[in-house]
């Protein structure tokens, strides 16, 4: 078994074990999903993910994922595709007829952006909002007090909204987000959580994800010196 493989195996036992509270079963393993994060990833590890089976993937950056899954998507058109990274506008176009989810919602203009492209290409995927639930001035993320009003917007422009995502600060404890991430979704009435990377997963899933996303605990250690993946 490849290594990959074995990670894989893993982190779907980790999963389990994380659904289940002092023996007893607290949630369906199946619903959460693992969004396997192949962002600056060589892409031989990728290819050994979907040997594997594997269908669902994250990408931080709209022209690396095209570069990448360009090239494999025609092969595999199972594949469900997740934007995770900050998008500007300019790459609203590309992204919409790129990826199946956007995960990374967080402003009124991107979410007028994103209807009307939407609508021009005939094209409605899901998006999630994206919520700086640290409230951390360099991270991208709308801020809690301006979810409700981005949601009305998003629900007037007719953009449909599935679910909120978040990374919660590196110096405190990923659950308190996790939970009051949960929160906020259950108010709105949002189902999707998309929560809990390689190092707080475990936390995550009995917070609610379903959606979490694994990177190096998947496909190892992203190289520093990768060189530009080519056609
Ligand atoms: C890179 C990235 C991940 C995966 O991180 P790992 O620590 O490698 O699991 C998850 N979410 C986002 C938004 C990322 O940019």
């Amino acid at each position: 078994m490849s290594q990959i493989e074995q990670n894989l195996k893993n982190i779907s036992l980790k999963i389990s074990a994380a659904c289940t509270l002092n023996g007893q079963k607290i949630r369906d393993a199946g619903d959460v999903n693992v969004v396997a994060v192949s962002k600056k990833q060589p892409i031989e590890r990728v290819r050994t993910m979907l040997d594997a089976g594997h269908r669902l993937y994250g990408e931080n950056r709209v022209q690396d994922a095209m570069q990448t899954w360009g090239i494999l998507k025609p092969n595999y058109p199972d594949i469900c595709l997740h934007l995770i990274g900050p998008l500007q506008t300019n790459k609203v176009k590309e992204a919409v007829s790129f990826f199946d989810v956007i995960e990374t919602v967080d402003r009124p203009k991107l979410v007028k952006e994103l209807a009307k492209e939407m609508q021009k290409q005939e094209r409605h995927i899901p998006c999630f909002i994206q919520v700086n639930t640290g409230e951390e001035k360099q991270k991208s993320g709308i801020l809690p007090a301006d979810l409700p009003a981005l949601l009305t917007l998003a629900n007037e422009e007719e953009l449909r909204i599935t679910g909120l995502m978040c990374i919660p600060p590196a110096d405190e404890p990923p659950a308190l987000h996790f939970a009051f991430l949960k929160k906020l979704a259950d108010e709105n009435n949002l189902k999707e959580l998309s929560m809990g990377m390689s190092h707080d997963f475990e936390k995550a899933i009995p917070l609610g994800a379903s959606y979490i996303r694994v990177g190096t605990a998947l496909f190892g250690e992203r190289p520093h010196n990768l060189p530009p993946r080519t056609l």
